[in-house]
């Protein structure tokens, strides 16, 4: 199988950069603490890259849910791992890697909503625009068509992960 790179490792770059001056905007005129929430494993690269030009105090958490088997949605979401820390009325960022259908996120909104965070916002590194997800995205880095991605955290079957772009399965 061959990779076509859709984005490169400066495109990338830039983006984030850019969204994360746009994310210490926001939160700067009401906080300088966030409680940063990564989706694994798939957001490992641009949670690491995001949170490392974001100007200020970020808390670290994850969960870990999965729901693709090879390149299509099992319509099922696993939890293999979830919170350890309070989120109690804490400035939550959601961080995933890409939203599809929308339901991967919708669970997990659902439940961390129940903790009662003070303000809950989501951040995606890529968007596909195919479906109506129906989420509510706060800060978007690519929008994308109906390609099933790989590079960059995404995967095909635990591969590809770390390629340095964003690129798909020809
Ligand atoms: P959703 O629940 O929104 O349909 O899908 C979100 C999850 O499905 C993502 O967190 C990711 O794990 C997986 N996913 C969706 N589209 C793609 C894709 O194009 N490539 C890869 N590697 N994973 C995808």
């Amino acid at each position: 199988m061959s990779i076509k790179i859709l984005i490169d490792e400066d495109t990338i770059r830039k983006r984030i950069k850019e969204l994360a001056k746009e994310i210490t905007d926001y939160y700067k005129q009401y906080t300088n603490t966030i409680h940063a929430v990564g989706v694994l494993k798939g957001s490992v690269h641009f949670f690491s890259e995001l949170i490392l030009n974001i100007d200020l105090n970020v808390k670290y958490s994850f969960v870990h849910v999965s729901s693709y088997q090879g390149s299509s949605s099992t319509g099922r979401i696993r939890v293999k791992s979830w919170i350890d820390e309070s989120i109690e009325d804490e400035y939550v960022l959601v961080i995933e890697d890409i939203v599809d259908t929308g339901l991967t996120l919708r669970y997990i909104l659902k439940y961390l909503r129940k903790y009662r965070p003070k303000d809950l916002k989501v951040v995606t590194f890529l968007e596909k625009t195919v479906c109506d997800h129906g989420v509510d995205l706060d800060f978007v880095g690519f929008k994308i068509g109906n390609v099933f991605v790989v590079g960059y955290g995404l995967d095909y079957n635990e591969k590809y992960r770390n390629l340095p772009y964003v690129g798909y399965i020809e």
